[in-house]
């Protein structure tokens, strides 16, 4: 089991990665133990990371991604700033929805 930088566990908006490792160490642990105790296969810790913390880092990637057209230009940088706004912007570093309000976990 993979965990943290070492799986690409790192929100590409701001290269946290502290919480989503602690995050998906905890529940790397907590299947190990159920492994021992009961069986359960270990790629169930797949399904787990991906449930708890898959969401925001995919949807980090999508803003990363749709950042790194408008970096290239300093006109095309600054009018996204402008269009985007300063709630969207703060939404968009945290990995959450940019139009609707996300469900998502705060990292
Ligand atoms: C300069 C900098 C600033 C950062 N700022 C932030 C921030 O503000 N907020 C945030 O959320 N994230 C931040 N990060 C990212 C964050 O540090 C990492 O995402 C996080 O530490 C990943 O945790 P980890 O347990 O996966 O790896 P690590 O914390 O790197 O832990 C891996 C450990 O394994 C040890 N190790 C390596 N190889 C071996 C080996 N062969 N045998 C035994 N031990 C080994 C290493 O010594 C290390 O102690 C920052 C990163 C950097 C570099």
């Amino acid at each position: 089991m993979l965990v943290g930088d070492a799986a690409g566990m790192v929100m590409a908006t701001n290269g946290g990665g502290n919480n989503v490792a602690m995050i998906a160490g905890r529940i790397a642990g907590l299947t190990a133990a159920d492994h021992l105790l009961d069986g359960t296969p270990l790629d169930a810790y797949e399904t787990r990371w991906r449930a708890a913390v898959g969401g925001p880092l995919a949807q980090g990637v999508r803003i990363k991604k749709l950042a790194d057209r408008f970096f290239g230009s300093d006109r095309l940088l600054e009018a996204a700033m402008v269009l985007i706004g300063r709630r969207r912007m703060a939404r968009a570093i945290r990995c959450q929805r940019l139009l609707l309000p996300s469900a998502a976990k705060v990292l």
